[in-house]
């Protein structure tokens, strides 16, 4: 089989999109003049993607507030936030160029999703006839909704952890039962665990570990067949072309993250320094056996950061030189992130979201090109 080709998740979402969610938190329209936009955004990301070959498709996240909130609140500004929440959680992340992302917080109990990502999949089900993915939180990233130090009164943080559980393996089926092909689960918050950020004090709490098994605790509840179609991304962060967490040592995550019982992962590397390093702890970590799943590694050949677009070339060179240290079996192709994980995002090392997206489309037509001539030059 020719090597595999994935997205992350998320495209840039149009100026005009990005000031319809303005509009929305501002009183100006209505959320079913709203959801109209993101149709139509929806949509020409389904088509364009298309065209460039892509074997999964999806809307980019057009309706999405963000990745990681997508299932508690309508936009960023907190218009339809879920019960139980208020807007003033701790921050996810504090990005190098000194922007930050603040989740809700928790109030009391029950924790319940709003919205399931299942309701985007059955809309892109009806809009194209490629197979689709989806992009899923983390039941590690909804566990810092939970007030760090304290307990909630009358809802325990193991009575929360457990409804997390509940509500991510409830995502994901929804996902399947829709008609997915393949759900990734978006976990960011594995490379941030280990920085030590006294301004974000979550991530000086040595979090990886309890992170690694609460996400095993709703990925073990699916059978061997299923979790070949279940992923994991990685990434350092992808906001406003910025990152959260690039400094932190990759090895201290790629040593613990394969534990995981995925049947895939989805890992940053084009903009590593050290490209050849990440290779060999992917290669050394990665396990042919996952209680029943090979862990197939789809390596980011493409910087969604940067508007320079990698040629095919390159793309096929990376993966050729993958393959020195990851079986060939088990070597896939994707982007180092989501090319827009937060629904306002203005790029601006691209000048703008719109310009951004075209170079988006580029730049996954050359990664699959790319994956193919690797497959050839690897004859495979
Ligand atoms: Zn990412």
């Amino acid at each position: 089989m020719p090597i595999p080709t994935e997205t992350v998740g998320s495209l840039p979402r149009p100026l005009k999109l990005q000031e319809a969610y303005e509009d929305l938190d501002q009183g100006r329209i209505t959320w079913e003049q709203l959801q109209e936009m993101q149709d139509a955004s929806a949509l020409d990301s389904l088509q364009r993607l298309e065209k460039t070959g892509e074997l999964y498709v999806n809307d980019g996240e057009q309706r999405e507030s963000s990745f990681a909130t997508y299932s508690i609140t309508d936009t960023l500004a907190g218009t339809g936030l879920a019960d139980n929440l208020a807007g003033d959680g701790q921050f996810f992340a504090i990005f190098d160029d000194g922007h930050h992302r603040q989740l809700p917080r928790l109030t009391g109990g029950p924790f319940r999703y709003k919205t399931f990502a299942s309701e985007y999949v059955t809309k892109n089900k009806a809009a194209t006839d490629k197979p689709v993915k989806q992009a899923v939180i983390s039941a590690s990233m909804m566990m810092l909704l939970y007030p760090l130090e304290e307990e909630l009164e009358g809802y325990s943080r193991e009575e929360f952890l457990s409804d997390v559980c509940d509500e991510v393996e409830k995502d994901i089926r929804g996902c399947f039962e829709a008609g997915a092909e393949r759900v990734s689960i978006d976990f960011t918050e594995g490379r941030l665990a280990g920085k030590n950020d006294s301004r974000n004090p979550w991530t000086g709490k040595n979090m990886l570990q309890e992170f690694i098994d609460l996400n095993n605790r709703v990925i073990d509840r699916f059978s061997p067949e299923e979790r070949a179609n279940i992923g994991i991304h990685t990434c350092p962060g992808g906001d406003c072309d910025s990152v959260h967490s690039k400094e932190v040592d990759y090895e201290l995550l790629l040593s613990k993250m394969f534990e995981l019982n995925a049947g895939y992962f989805l890992i940053q590397c084009a903009s590593q320094e050290d490209k050849e390093a990440v290779y060999e702890l992917v290669g050394k970590y990665s396990r042919d056996d996952a209680n029943g799943v090979p862990q197939v590694c789809f390596m980011g050949v493409i910087n969604p950061l940067s508007p320079e677009v990698e040629s095919a070339e390159q793309v096929r060179d990376d993966l050729v030189a993958a393959a020195e240290h990851i079986p060939k079996e088990r070597l896939g192709a994707t982007d180092d992130c989501g090319f827009s994980p937060f629904s306002r995002d203005l790029k601006p090392s691209h000048g703008s979201p719109d310009f951004a997206r075209d170079i988006a489309m580029q730049k996954i037509t050359n990664r699959i090109e790319g994956a193919r001539l690797a497959s050839e030059a690897l004859g495979i």
